[in-house]
């Protein structure tokens, strides 16, 4: 089924893959790509023989967050982009199209893998760790060095989930890159593979996973997640989100961003604030 243009879609036996095709901008988040991204989970949803999803990538790199530079530019659809000028309008279009689409990864109804290879930057962070398990090749690493760019981090805060709130802290503020070895140790990453073994090693875990019976699979991933959502995960993402866009609206944040607009690049602007070669700020 080649409906998709930013993605592609593949269901072999038990396993789908759904793939982030966008290699040439380091598949960078777009308008288009996150709502093909939703269609396919649709799909993996309502087809009774996938029990797994594997999130993957085409390409050198992961993925580099969001696609800012056709957000601040004019190639996403007008009903966004101009939704974004205002602070209520900008709010609803990232509750909608970041933060809401992103958990509904998280609570997916069946076992979901990320298999990360490359750069995985800001909103590609939030991303991979919206999946249950993540499978990193050996040249990965990630990063979410928006603090410098007056993001206060991206719409939803895995970081303290993901490794000890010490570590979260030096990730955002020093806008520290964890080798994807790194992420390993702290428990972010299950395991990592040589960058030629990431696809089978992704497939062998989605098959291993896919031979327990779907409902007992759903239901134990379910309580885990419930298990989170008691220790409060829910409610500090809710926090974060509302703190998130405390700090968009901030002048410190619309002074960025105009200085962004006059130059065209948020890396000119802030060239000399970031060792990043490619992030976002939304
Ligand atoms: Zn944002």
């Amino acid at each position: 089924m080649a409906d998709f243009s930013t993605i592609t879609y593949e269901v072999d036996t038990a396993v789908c893959t759904i793939t982030l095709d966008r290699p040439e901008v380091a598949n960078a988040q777009n308008t288009e790509l996150i709502d093909e991204l939703d269609a396919a989970f649709d799909r993996a949803d309502a087809d009774d023989a996938v029990r797994v999803v594997v999130l993957a990538a085409n390409g050198r790199h992961w993925s580099a967050g969001h696609d800012l530079k056709a957000l601040v530019g004019d190639a996403e659809p007008d009903e966004w982009r101009l939704m974004r000028e205002t602070p209520e309008g900008k709010w609803h279009h990232e509750k909608v199209m970041y933060f809401d689409r992103c958990l509904r990864i998280r609570d997916f109804r069946k076992p979901t893998i990320a298999a990360v290879q490359g750069k995985c930057i800001a909103a590609g962070v939030m991303l991979a760790c919206m999946c249950d398990l993540i499978v990193a090749s050996d040249d990965a690493s990630f990063q979410n060095p928006v603090l410098r760019m007056t993001g206060a981090a991206v719409e939803i805060l895995v970081e303290p989930w993901e490794m000890p709130a010490r570590k979260a802290k030096e990730f955002l503020l020093a806008a520290e890159t964890f080798s994807a070895a790194e992420a390993e140790r702290l428990g972010m990453v299950n395991r990592v593979v040589p960058r030629d073994e990431l696809a089978a090693a992704a497939r062998e875990l989605a098959d291993r996973i896919a031979l327990v019976p779907p409902a007992t699979a759903q239901v134990v991933k379910r309580s885990i997640n419930k298990t989170l959502d008691l220790q409060g995960q829910r409610d500090a993402w809710d926090y974060h989100f509302q703190a998130h866009h405390w700090m968009h609206n901030t002048a410190t944040a619309l002074e960025a961003l105009e200085a962004r607009k006059a130059k065209g690049s948020m890396k000119e602007v802030f060239a000399e604030h970031t060792t990043a070669d490619e992030a976002d700020d939304s």
